[in-house]
């Protein structure tokens, strides 16, 4: 049972939710660690929080990756730092929940066209999410800087004695998919994000503090064109003055009401 469905108000919004979306032409879901939180991973900021936890991460990540590729790869094949020890544990155990089953299941469904996270967790990919765009990239995903082709961590041949790794299509060093601190959005990612939200209508934002740009941005700009915003979250954030509905809660309570809520709009009785 969602947290918003033991008074009429939050049901009542819930359902409009559900019929806006189910009436939007193109609708795209954003999301955020929130999602993630009842897989186990903690978001970074407030109560429970990696930041707070650890403390901030080096804010130029990219830079000292760039400058010494050979000493990140070292950090990166056995972390030292405590934030990073403690998020690649998680991130390796983690399973979706219900939220990320729920949005899959809204994709079959036709009331999301494609699913934009900044999670780096893999989880909507497990879930059998299709049209994803991992903008922040995936743990599991390496990336050549210079062609940008991804391979699979697992099966990349890395041999520690000759580190960095590097392409075996351009020569060029190959990084972690993750976006850092300081480096840019791959931009073939970033122009999918921004195809995608001029072409939509709607959008439902879940589980993110939208303090982070330009991932935020899709959902300030599809509001202020005058798209529906419908934003899932157990806190109000930055954007939940430009909603259209505010759905208080969990991402997995709500989520899963809203889809079986679109799943009787679809077929009713
Ligand atoms: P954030 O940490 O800034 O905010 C998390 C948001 O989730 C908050 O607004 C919080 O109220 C909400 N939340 C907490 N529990 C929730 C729940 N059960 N259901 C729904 N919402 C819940 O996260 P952000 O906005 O995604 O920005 C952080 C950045 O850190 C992102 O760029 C992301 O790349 C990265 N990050 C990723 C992961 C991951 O991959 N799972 C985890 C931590 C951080
Ligand atoms: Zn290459």
């Amino acid at each position: 049972m969602s947290g918003g469905s033991d008074s009429k108000k939050p049901d009542t919004n819930l359902d409009r939710a559900a019929q806006l979306l189910n009436e939007a032409e193109f609708s795209i879901a954003l999301t955020g660690a929130g999602v993630s939180v009842e897989s186990g991973i903690p978001p970074f900021r407030g109560p429970g929080g990696l930041w707070t936890k650890y403390g901030e991460p080096p804010l130029d990540g990219y830079e000292r990756f760039i400058s010494d590729p050979k000493r990140a790869w070292e950090e990166l094949l056995k972390p030292t730092e405590d934030w990073l020890v403690g998020l690649r544990q998680t991130l390796g155990r983690a399973k979706p929940n219900v939220a990320h089953f729920s949005l899959a299941k809204l994709e079959s469904l036709g009331a999301i066209g494609a699913l934009i996270t900044q999670n780096v967790d893999d989880l909507h990919r497990q879930a059998g999410q299709r049209e994803l765009y991992e903008i922040h990239g995936n743990f599991k995903l390496l990336r050549c800087v210079g062609c940008s082709e991804r391979f699979s961590f697992e099966n990349f041949p890395i041999d520690v004695k000759s580190l960095p790794p590097k392409c075996p299509n351009c020569k060029e060093l190959i990084k972690d998919d993750t976006v850092h601190f300081g480096e840019p959005i791959p931009s073939e990612i970033l122009a999918s994000c921004e195809r995608v939200s001029e072409r939509a209508d709607c959008i439902l934002v879940v589980g993110t503090s939208a303090t982070v740009y330009p991932a935020a941005g899709f959902a300030v700009e599809i509001a202020r064109r005058g798209g529906t915003l419908i934003e899932i979250n157990p806190e109000p954030t930055e954007l939940t003055e430009l909603a259209t509905i505010f759905l208080g809660g969990t991402a997995s309570a709500i989520l899963n009401d809203l889809s079986e809520k679109i799943l009787r709009l679809h077929r009713p009785g």
